[in-house]
């Protein structure tokens, strides 16, 4: 095999739960060059990561920490600039000098960042699943005008993407014509599978975090606590492989085994499998179309758990239900529900309202914001600014 070319590459969250993996991947081989890397306050962590990886640029939220991360790195010699702001974030995932993206800022935040690797060409290893959810049209839309390459992080949109035919993987849309029927996305159904609905009112945040195969951060761990995680992976199915809602069905699949399927129109379901470890979409992703190891225990399947596959209960996870619904209404409804969705899980992990609140706040907004067509960045921004404002609203009522 000829030696790879030398990609420069940002990593946008790099302090969070994919960052952190995205690095350890990195650390691996002796092609990539980090380029930039951003955090939004863990500047202990990202001082340690400027050390070891030694980018251009370092990006944080705020002035003041920035400022803080400077004299840090001055004092140990290196040679990093810091910048703060959204507008910095945003520069280093569309610089010239990047070839590689990796989105992974939890929530809106990581939306213009990501868009704007997606309008300057770039390869974008996209994590950041709520870019889709709020922007999903016009996200694809400006990778398809830049011919930037979008290639899903999260773990599902990863397994298909690789059970998908090759046209398919390097141009979005007609899938139905390439023989797929449709996509079977995998829940693990998170730690509150078998919990008695009784009993969901009084869960903690803490119980909410523990999930029982990934470790992730903690926003995405109540989403899928409450299923939210699938009604938004739902939706970015939706977008990313330019899917019909009713070609897209999920299934619990407790053991987080097999990552997602695909069904063909012979009757044919590929699947891909792999331990539950996120370095195995992020070598997949950097490397594509070629692999690479990535660090993760190899699956042994004489070993592992029986695999069980069982419809979802709607009744139990309406979060759920609220995806797959907004992802039908398309529209305004997946911006406003991803923006009140934020907004609960917030509440919730402050202790200020209860697990089973999160899906009321979010449907209390739904109903409250006036159904319009976002036909812009800046009207979905307004949208994202409304939702949260009712969703503030509601939550306190609680
Ligand atoms: P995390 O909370 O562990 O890390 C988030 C990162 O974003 C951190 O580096 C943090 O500093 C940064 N950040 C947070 N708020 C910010 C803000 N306002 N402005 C700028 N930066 C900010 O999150 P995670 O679990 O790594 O998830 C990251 C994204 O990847 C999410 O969109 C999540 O849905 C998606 N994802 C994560 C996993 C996983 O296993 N963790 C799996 C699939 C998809
Ligand atoms: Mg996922």
């Amino acid at each position: 095999m000829s030696r790879p070319e030398i990609q420069s590459i940002t990593v946008l969250g790099a302090t969070g739960s994919v960052g952190t993996s995205t690095l350890d991947v990195i650390s691996r081989h002796d092609h990539f060059r980090v380029y930039a890397l951003s955090a939004h306050s863990n500047t202990a962590l990202l001082l340690s990561q400027c050390l070891q990886f030694e980018p251009q640029y370092a990006v944080l939220t705020d002035e003041d920490a920035a400022e803080s991360l400077r004299l840090q790195l001055r004092k140990a010699g290196s040679q990093t600039e810091v910048q703060w702001g959204a507008e910095a974030l945003s520069r280093i995932a569309s610089d010239a000098d990047v070839d590689v993206v990796m989105a992974a800022i939890v929530g809106a935040a990581g939306l213009l960042p990501a868009l704007a690797a997606a309008q300057s060409g770039k390869k974008v290893l996209l994590a950041n699943k709520e870019s889709l959810v709020m922007a999903g049209e016009l996200f694809m839309q400006a990778a398809v005008a830049s011919g930037a390459v979008i290639l899903p992080i999260d773990s599902e949109h990863n397994a298909i993407f690789q059970c998908l035919p090759a046209p398919a993987q390097s141009a979005r849309g007609n899938l139905a014509g390439q023989g797929v029927r449709k996509v079977l996305l995998t829940a693990s159904g998170g730690p509150f599978l078998h919990t008695p609905v009784e009993q969901l009112h009084e869960v903690t945040p803490a119980q909410a975090c523990k999930h029982p195969n990934w470790d992730m951060g903690r926003k995405i761990s109540v989403d899928s606590a409450s299923m939210m995680n699938k009604g938004l992976e739902f939706i970015e199915a939706c977008y990313l492989f330019d899917l019909a809602p009713e070609a897209v069905e999920v299934v619990i699949h407790p053991q987080s085994i097999v990552h997602s399927m695909v069904e063909y129109a012979d009757g044919s379901v590929l699947a891909q499998l792999g331990s539950p470890d996120m370095r195995v979409p992020i070598a997949h992703a950097l490397a594509w179309p070629e692999r690479i190891a990535s660090g993760a225990d190899f699956l042994s399947l004489v070993t592992s758990p029986d695999l069980q596959f069982l419809a979802p209960d709607l009744s139990r996870f309406p979060c759920l239900q609220l995806g797959m619904d907004a992802a039908r209404q398309g529209g305004y409804a997946p911006a406003c529900l991803n923006a009140a969705n934020e907004i609960a899980v917030a509440a919730f992990l402050a202790g200020q309202i209860r697990f089973t609140d999160i899906p009321r706040v979010i449907s209390g907004t739904l109903a409250q914001i006036t159904c319009r067509q976002p036909v812009s960045i800046a009207m979905i921004q307004q949208l994202d600014a409304e939702a949260r404002a009712v969703a503030c609203d509601i939550a306190a009522g609680f």
